[in-house]
């Protein structure tokens, strides 16, 4: 083991649940941190689902889930969650006061030598710093949903981060079965949406332009590079709801007319008929 041998998971939501069985299933102990009991039996719910996934989805064994399992443990109180913490990785709402407050409360009951990473999709960590008190032990580790499957942790550096810290957050990653990716620099929406997003973006301004159809769009991006999935296609497995939050806040900021018809197709003809994309069976296709 490296650096870090007990990790606290703030956040026993979506995200927070995976990565602290994720943590366990490579051997730490992990604590998870939540709000309250209700929060807690949420977290331990989740949790116990994933036993599942990974059985079905990693061919993991009886053992290796329920030692897995045993090794996540849930606190309510933050003191006693971050008391032995060498890492905390933060995953609660990315709501900006939500999290400052929560760093302010956690730079006071941490041990000074504790790391703090912030698993944030949309915020840059430098707006944090502050809060912390510890601007050179913290960062991003930004994870994917379904991290046992989409296994990218894209680790990134804020102007204060100290190298080392760095490096034993990206060894860190790799110890628990990530493809550890360095950002040496602060980018909003890392690497992976720094690319998807304008791929996503220039796919819809097509479709809604009227120029082609989405099948089409997708087959040629699919014949054309090689790629096993098109825009469409991975817009569905988002989510047309996520989709259409995104681009009706751009047709709020911008009052772009094509943004505006996008907005008001996506949720006429998809989210009113509960075509959802993947998780509903339909979307842009059927499932
Ligand atoms: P979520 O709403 O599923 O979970 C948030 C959890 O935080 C809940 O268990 C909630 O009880 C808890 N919480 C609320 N207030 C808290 C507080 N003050 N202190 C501690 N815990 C508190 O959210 P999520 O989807 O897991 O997202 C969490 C973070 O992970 C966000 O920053 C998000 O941007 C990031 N993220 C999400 C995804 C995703 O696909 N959902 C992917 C990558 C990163």
């Amino acid at each position: 083991m490296g650096q870090y041998k007990k990790v606290t998971v703030a956040g026993g939501g979506v995200l927070g649940s995976q990565i602290a069985f994720q943590t366990a299933f490579y051997g730490f102990d992990v604590i998870v941190y939540d709000i309250n009991e209700q929060a807690i039996n949420d977290a331990k719910d989740r949790v116990t689902k994933l036993k599942t996934r990974y059985q079905e989805d990693l061919q993991a064994s009886e053992e290796q889930v329920n030692a897995a399992f045993s090794r996540v443990q849930y606190q309510s109180d933050l003191a006693e969650a971050v008391t032995e913490a060498d890492l905390i990785i933060e995953a609660i709402p990315e709501v900006v006061d939500i999290k400052t407050e929560f760093y302010q409360k956690l730079s006071k009951l941490a041990p000074s030598h504790t790391i703090f990473a912030t698993n944030t999709s949309t915020l840059l960590p430098s707006q944090f710093v502050e809060a912390t008190g510890r601007p050179e032990k913290f960062l991003a580790l930004h994870f994917a949903n379904e991290i046992w499957l989409n296994n990218t942790a894209e680790v990134m550096k804020q102007p204060a981060t100290d190298e080392q810290v760095f490096n034993d957050v990206l060894d860190f990653a790799k110890e628990i079965g990530m493809v550890a990716l360095p950002l040496h620099k602060e980018q909003p929406g890392y690497i992976l949406n720094s690319l998807l997003v304008p791929l996503l973006d220039a796919a819809q301004d097509l479709f809604i332009k009227g120029i082609a159809d989405p099948e089409t769009i997708d087959k040629t991006w699919m014949v054309g590079t090689g790629a096993p999935k098109g825009p469409f296609a991975m817009l569905d497995v988002i989510g047309i709801t996520t989709a259409y939050h995104i681009v009706q806040r751009k047709a709020e900021l911008t009052g772009d007319e094509n943004m505006k018809k996008l907005a008001a197709h996506l949720k006429t003809e998809y989210i009113d008929k509960n075509k959802l994309g993947t998780a509903t069976g339909e979307g842009f296709y059927t499932y």
